[in-house]
């Protein structure tokens, strides 16, 4: 593979080695969901949920189906996002994952009930909640209800903020429009990998709009992390001790959590939890 900066070739063990991270210049090139599970996550402890989420076509987009079956074909994953329940160094956590390369990572009604799922579970279960969020924004092929995931998700932020359970965003190249108007900004602690595009448009618009021309690095972390939009930029290779830290920090206050560590996680409850909830299997909520 070819780095999208220095344009060196990279051989593929050596990439998938250094978690997608050009050895000679430090990119951090974009990877998948896959990848970074296996990298961040227990061995063997992701145990996905609401996998039986499916897109419907509210709107009648036409060729939207066509569409969405060449990117499940493509990206081995249903929709744009995975989410689940998993440990890291034995401390449960729920966590989503979105994809960019499942149609730009954009936000309909199955990534935004997805999350918003999961951030509810997060707030009901007092499990602490990491979202990695790439995405170019909301899905235009199903117009109002992708728009209407924005408010959906934020109100499930605002239900763990309720609970008094952290939700950690880390934000991926690149994180742009509905997403990064919902969600994506209403973390605890919103964290980006080094280099990541963050904004809501992207700088060629902006720039066509105001005529001025934008400042060096506009838009990316380090300037987000200047201008008070990012918490704190997070290496690839430090994320998972990174969150580790952050969990028993933020946990602490959490009564019920430390027991929580012995017990596993009552993935019976959930299914039928999810099988009671049929209305949202056509994502038409
Ligand atoms: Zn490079």
């Amino acid at each position: 593979m070819e780095c999208t900066h220095c344009k060196i070739n990279i051989d593929n063990k050596i990439l998938e080695e250094n978690l997608c991270v050009c050895p000679e210049c430090g990119t951090h090139l974009r990877m998948e969901p896959a990848q970074r599970l296996a990298y961040l996550v227990d061995k063997d402890s992701f145990l996905e949920l609401y996998k039986n989420l499916k897109s419907a076509n509210p709107i009648e987009m036409e060729g939207y189906e066509e569409k969405i079956s060449a990117a499940q074909e493509k990206t081995n994953m249903s929709d744009a996002v995975i989410t689940g329940y998993c440990t890291i160094e034995k401390r449960p956590a729920l966590i989503a994952l979105m994809s960019f390369a499942f149609m730009g990572g954009s936000m309909g009604s199955v990534v935004g009930e997805k999350i918003s799922r999961l951030m509810l579970t997060g707030a009901a279960e007092a499990l602490p909640v990491i979202i990695y969020a790439t995405s170019g924004g909301a899905r235009m092929q199903e117009g109002l209800f992708s728009l209407m995931q924005m408010a959906k998700t934020s109100s499930a932020a605002a239900e763990m903020d309720k609970a008094g359970i952290p939700l950690f965003i880390m934000l991926c190249d690149p994180v742009t429009g509905g997403v990064t108007a919902s969600f994506a900004m209403l973390g605890d602690l919103i964290c980006a990998e080094p280099g990541a595009l963050i904004g809501f448009a992207g700088p060629r618009v902006i720039e066509g709009t105001i005529r001025q021309k934008l400042p060096e690095g506009f838009q990316r972390s380090e300037f987000q992390l200047q201008k008070g939009f990012v918490d704190c930029i997070v290496p690839r290779k430090e994320q998972r001790a990174f969150f580790v830290k952050m969990i028993d920090a933020h946990m602490q206050s959490v009564p019920s959590y430390p027991v929580k560590r012995e017990i596993l996680f009552d993935l019976k409850n959930k299914e039928t939890h999810e099988q009671r909830k049929p209305e949202g299997e056509n994502g038409k909520r």
